[in-house]
């Protein structure tokens, strides 16, 4: 966001306020052991920073930190962040027309208000780690932490450790106790291609998406998409087979279909499993004492630590931030009338002007970047609510109720039927039961979905009559030089066709031109 705001739409005047102590958010937070992407990381990368130097194919977290890091330095983008400052909530001031922002430092404690035009959240739904509760987990005497908030002073090494949790961090965790994650290094032949051929990582990030979105072909309704699925549902099993122990095999495939809960591409977790002092316990947990954990049969392990890998409170959209609208109203009130959040594209929400959400609901990719969705979405909040305010086009924008509800239950129809539905306990479904999480399809339909966006879908007031000279002196500022490259070729090409003189001229330009250089060279 901050990228666009201030290299594609030249607009300088805004803040970035950050609870942590520094950028990178996903991977400044995770440190646990064996954190990283499990999409290909040429795809999990901005568009506009490709990065040749990646060591592999699926980096680790602090690699990817270093990265984001680095973009934040190239593209002069720090001193648009203020760190270790909560943003408590925000109102809107009808007299103002405006956001009355609220913040904590969260160093002194010291609580602050700004005003602003625009609110835009980009917290995301996958950074307050889920808080889970279990009988008497009060009493436990030994450490216990959230993945998301690894505690690097305790040495675990010769300790009886459980990890509560069987999903994605869960198995990046548990192999990293035994081996490395397998994985592919570029080797150096790669490393340069990516470097000096042009095009070529961009050619091969586009190979990766399309490869990566084509595996929603198996999550959709439809009878072409369940043989799919069966076929990859059996492939995965006799992977599944063919690396684990036998007492593990009546528990490990799941009675849901693929793509109800989040695909894992196997860390070498399947491999820890084989390793004589780890167990599995497929079992629900009774209760925890001072030294353990019982299980529902009742069975009692004496333990040193817990780790709890239960995921993060996806479904609590901005929670705990509150938003009050130009009614008076919070967005957790208007969702809940709604049973969950929901936003037009994800991104806007009816009542709540100059106000958008990134990374909002129905659009988490099913596998692919989500860096690609966010990405997609920074694209239209730009052109439909930014650059319009940046012109002085308009001075209000805001969607209206029925396209957000138009367009909230069509994306609901198109849920019906998709493994995301299929009954599994997944992030995805809220506690109504609405799935207000996942895009229904393909990544690429987000994006061509978002390409034109819908004028009809809002109302906005105020402006400039003048704001197409603002427009066109922003277009000036910002075009690169590549783009006023191609714009002279183009005339130059068009005026050519026409004109018998202006070929004449050039074709004699050229002439002395070529004349002067052969006689330079043949000095
Ligand atoms: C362990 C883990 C692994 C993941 N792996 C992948 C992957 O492989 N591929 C993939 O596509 N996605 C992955 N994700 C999803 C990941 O969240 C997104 O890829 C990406 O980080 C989203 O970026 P973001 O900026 O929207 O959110 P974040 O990176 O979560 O950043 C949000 C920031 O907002 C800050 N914040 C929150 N509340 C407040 C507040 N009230 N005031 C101020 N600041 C606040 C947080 O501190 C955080 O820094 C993973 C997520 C996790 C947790």
């Amino acid at each position: 966001m901050a990228y666009t705001l201030k290299h594609k739409l030249g607009f300088d005047d805004f803040m970035i306020y950050e609870k942590i102590d520094g950028v990178g958010g996903t991977w400044r937070t995770n440190t646990y052991p064996g954190v990283g992407c499990d999409v290909p990381t040429i795809l999990y990368s901005f568009h506009f920073n490709l990065n040749p130097h990646w060591s592999k194919e699926l980096c680790d977290g602090p690699e990817i930190l270093q990265y984001m890091e680095d973009t934040v330095y190239k593209f002069d983008l720090r001193k648009h962040m203020h760190f270790s400052i909560e943003c408590l909530g925000t109102a809107w001031n009808k007299g103002t027309s405006q956001w009355d922002v609220k913040f904590r430092d969260t160093r002194t404690k010291c609580e602050f208000t700004r005003s602003s035009t625009v609110f835009i959240s980009t917290i995301c739904g996958i950074s307050y780690p889920r808080d889970v509760h279990f009988d008497g987990m009060e009493k436990f005497q030994g450490p216990m932490f959230h993945t998301a908030r690894w505690d690097h002073s305790y040495d675990y090494k010769g300790k009886r450790m459980a990890i509560i949790g069987n999903g994605c961090s869960a198995a990046q965790v548990v192999p990293q106790w035994y081996h490395e994650r397998p994985n592919h290094n570029f080797t150096k032949a790669e490393t340069w291609s990516f470097r000096y051929l042009p095009l070529w990582e961009r050619w091969k990030r586009l190979q990766l998406f399309l490869e990566n979105d084509d595996l929603v072909a198996t999550y959709v309704p439809g009878v072409k998409a369940s043989k799919k699925r069966a076929a990859v549902e059996e492939h995965a099993k006799k992977y599944i087979f063919s690396r684990t122990p036998k007492k593990y095999h009546h528990f490990l495939i799941p009675d849901f279909p693929l793509g109800c809960k989040r695909r894992i591409f196997d860390p070498n977790y399947l491999d820890a499993l084989n390793v004589s002092n780890l167990e599995v316990v497929p079992e629900g947990i009774r209760e925890i004492d001072e030294t353990g954990i019982v299980s529902e049969n009742g069975t009692k392990d004496e333990l040193d630590a817990i780790v709890l890998v239960t995921g993060f409170q996806v479904q609590q959209f901005l929670t705990p931030m509150e938003v009050y609208g130009k009614k008076g109203k919070s967005l957790n009130e208007q969702w809940k009338e709604h049973r969950g959040a929901q936003a037009y594209m994800g991104s806007y929400v009816h009542n709540f002007p100059n106000f958008a959400i990134l990374f909002g609901p129905n659009t988490f990719p099913a596998h692919n970047s989500a860096l690609f969705s966010c990405e997609v979405q920074i694209e239209y909040v730009a052109r439909t609510l930014l650059a319009p305010l940046v012109d002085m086009k308009a001075s209000i924008i805001e969607v209206k109720g029925t396209s957000e509800n138009k367009w909230v239950n069509s994306i609901h129809g198109q849920l019906k039927g998709s493994v995301f539905q299929a009954g599994c306990l997944n992030w995805y479904i809220n506690e109504h039961g609405r799935n207000a999480a996942s895009w229904p399809g393909y990544a690429s339909t987000y994006w061509k979905e978002a390409l034109i966006p819908h004028p009809g879908a809002f109302v906005s007031k105020g402006g400039s009559k003048l704001w197409f000279l603002r427009r066109l002196s922003r277009w000036l500022r910002t075009t690169s030089s590549t783009t006023y490259s191609l714009a002279i070729i183009l005339i130059g090409i068009g005026i050519w066709g026409r004109n018998v003189a202006f070929r004449d001229l050039l074709r004699r330009a050229t002439a002395i031109m070529t004349e002067r250089v052969t006689k330079l060279v043949s000095r």
